[in-house]
């Protein structure tokens, strides 16, 4: 008795456990349906494989980097772009943007931000000091850099007082991009091909690329190029089939002050190029006037140095900024100063003090 009682109780188990069977089998997306989220996802991953297997060549791990790559691609575009593109656009890390390799890490503490820079120093972004113009001019803390928006367009010349971008350099942050002394400079200096002439450039931060890039740019503008054939003051012809020549009216890094001062030329840095310091005809230099022609002093110049006008747009353009934009007018100037093209759609930073100028000798 009991061992018939226990034979169907075992032939009920195994008909219950055939028709279980037999369900999971037959119905495939019940089961899909009641899964564990983690099966989900390994579905979904099997359909994305088959789609970039389809749709991608090359081996496994190739289609994998492209899918993912493409996968952030529109994510990134279906709109967290924004809020990164405007934490990139915040003042410090557009500084940061301008000089990468130069800048090792960032603190944020109770003062604000610090930037950590490569060569060891950790300095202050703002310095936190009420400066006059003439004060930022000696050494402008990170924040000062960007005070006043560089003109990116044909302005009147000479340009109104106050109106100095770029002339508040940082020198931390320079020596730590371009290095610290003579010889740290003379060591990453390379000679750039400019039409024809041989002009020393530092190759840290796109630097000498840039000059390379604008060189190429302006041997294509035919109004650019006559003025560089004009201003070098010997033959460009022909110049690279033998070697590059050197201009003496042409010059490019000297480890020096900028004159009357005790503060470091940009041309130090190897980052900065003077075309025409000799064969010049009207004011080109604010310091170089000649008193007994402009006795009214550079204040009064209305009459500059021509310079052509591609030609600056040319070097702007690679990132350069040229000194014939600066109230003290330095026609001749054209220096490396990435920064400012990175600030040109957001606007001058404000900076503690005078930003708008004045009393600067
Ligand atoms: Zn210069």
């Amino acid at each position: 008795m009991a061992r018939k009682a226990w034979a169907k109780k075992k032939r009920l188990i195994q008909q219950a456990r055939q028709k279980n069977r037999k369900r999971r089998v037959a119905h495939p997306e019940r089961r899909i349906k009641t899964a564990r989220p983690a099966r989900v996802f390994d579905r979904w991953i099997r359909e994305v494989k088959k789609i970039i297997v389809r749709v991608l060549p090359g081996t496994a791990a190739a289609r994998w980097r492209a899918g993912v790559i493409l996968i952030f691609a529109a994510v990134m575009m279906g709109g967290l772009v924004r809020p990164w593109k405007r934490i990139l656009e915040e003042p410090p890390l557009r500084l940061w943007r301008a000089y990468p390799d130069a800048v090792r890490g960032f603190k944020q503490n109770s003062k604000g931000w610090e930037f950590l820079l490569r060569n060891g120093p950790e300095i202050p972004y703002s310095d936190g000091l009420q400066v006059t113009i003439l004060e930022r001019m000696e050494g402008a803390d990170l924040e000062s850099i960007l005070c006043q928006a560089y003109p990116f367009s044909r302005v009147s010349l000479p340009v109104k007082p106050g109106q100095e971008a770029g002339r508040f350099r940082n020198y931390e942050l320079l020596k730590a991009a371009y290095g610290a002394t003579p010889e740290e400079v003379k060591k990453n200096l390379v000679v750039v091909d400019f039409a024809g002439l041989a002009v020393e450039f530092n190759q840290n931060n796109g630097a000498a690329q840039a000059l390379h890039d604008a060189a190429v740019e302006i041997q294509r503008d035919p109004e650019a190029m006559a003025y560089v054939k004009r201003v070098a003051g010997i033959r460009l012809e022909g110049a690279r089939a033998f070697k590059l020549k050197r201009s003496p009216n042409i010059s490019s890094w000297n480890w020096r002050c900028i004159e009357g001062t005790r503060r470091l030329s940009a041309h130090s840095f190897g980052i900065a190029l003077d075309l025409n310091k000799t064969r010049i005809s009207k004011p080109s230099y604010w310091r170089w006037l000649n008193p007994k022609k402009y006795p009214g002093g550079f204040e009064r110049v209305t009459d500059l140095e021509p310079v052509s006008w591609p030609l600056v747009e040319i070097f702007e353009k690679h990132g350069f900024i040229w000194g014939g934009k600066w109230h003290h007018f330095d026609t001749m100037h054209f220096e490396y100063r990435p920064e400012f093209k990175l600030m040109e759609a957001t606007g001058p930073v404000h900076a503690g003090g005078n930003n708008a100028g004045g009393g600067l000798k």
